[in-house]
């Protein structure tokens, strides 16, 4: 069907508000038309009665197609914010989320700032806890590690275009790109939901790395891993810090107790809910 005239952007959004569902259509709408227009969102108000071009009213409903299918709004933009920065990210990387801002607080508060400690994020995916520590502490030395090699391509371009120089960037499992190195702080946001939980079924768990969600029968395999062999790679009075599911506090506080950490503890996000666990080396 030929459309007389071009549409206007806010006719647009209004149509595609309509098509996506819960109540973050309309700003997911406009995202996905400011990332085709290449504008920001403060442009938009005086902007709305401007017509559409072809071209780019049928890119916009290519992204918007897409996101009516279930992809998630941050791997169509190809950007998330997290902390104070814009990181890009892409399907070989989780999605930062605002909940892992808990575990990046946590850590400055352990990380005096006229120090130059030295700290490893294990698992880095978008580097997004790497590289908000990197920024905060321009002192300290951050390593960031992560199976995929994908992975650890998406975050060293964040670290650049964050013109940060202070990470270091390491592939492989856990503890293997550590060898022979302590640290003052591990923070780390493993895979940690059970592998038969049907949450990885649904929303943008769908879309995201299935080795970056998952963990075993009860999703703690790999933090029983990350705790085992954390005392060999911490320095005396070096902190261990573990981002988790809602119900995992008492299980991960006990492994932590049991590893010979002291000063063990679990935080709680916004909700209230169990998210990070810590414990110190003595
Ligand atoms: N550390 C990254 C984040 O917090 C990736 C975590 C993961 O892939 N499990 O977003």
């Amino acid at each position: 069907m030929t459309v007389a005239h071009p549409l206007e952007i806010r006719q647009l959004l209004a149509e595609a508000a309509a098509r996506l569902p819960g109540v973050e259509g309309r700003h997911e709408a406009e995202l996905l038309l400011l990332h085709v227009l290449g504008q920001e969102r403060s442009w938009l108000f005086a902007h709305a009665t401007d017509p559409v071009d072809a071209p780019a009213e049928a890119a916009f409903r290519q992204l918007l197609q897409r996101r009516i299918d279930g992809e998630p709004v941050a791997y169509l933009l190809g950007r998330r914010g997290f902390w104070t920065l814009d990181l890009a990210v892409t399907p070989a990387t989780l999605i930062p989320r605002p909940e892992t801002e808990l575990l990046v607080e946590l850590a400055l508060e352990r990380l005096p700032p006229d120090r130059a400690l030295r700290v490893a994020d294990l698992g880095t995916g978008s580097g997004a806890i790497a590289l908000a520590l990197a920024s905060e502490r321009p002192q300290a030395q951050v390593l960031a590690t992560d199976m995929s090699e994908d992975a650890l391509q998406v975050a060293a371009s964040n670290a650049a275009r964050c013109a940060l120089d202070n990470v270091r960037f390491a592939q492989g499992p856990w503890y293997a790109p550590l060898a022979g190195e302590r640290f003052n702080l591990i923070a780390t946001n493993p895979p940690y939901i059970a592998a038969d939980d049907p949450h990885l079924l649904q929303g943008d768990l769908r879309f995201e790395p299935a080795t970056a969600l998952a963990s075993g029968a009860d999703g703690l395999d790999d933090i029983r891993v990350i705790v085992a062999g954390a005392g060999a790679h911490l320095v005396e009075g070096g902190w261990l810090l573990i981002e988790h599911g809602w119900d995992q506090g008492p299980a991960i506080r006990a492994l932590l107790e049991q590893a010979g950490f002291v000063n063990v503890s679990t935080a709680t996000d916004l909700e209230h809910r169990d998210r990070v666990s810590l414990g110190r080396r003595p």
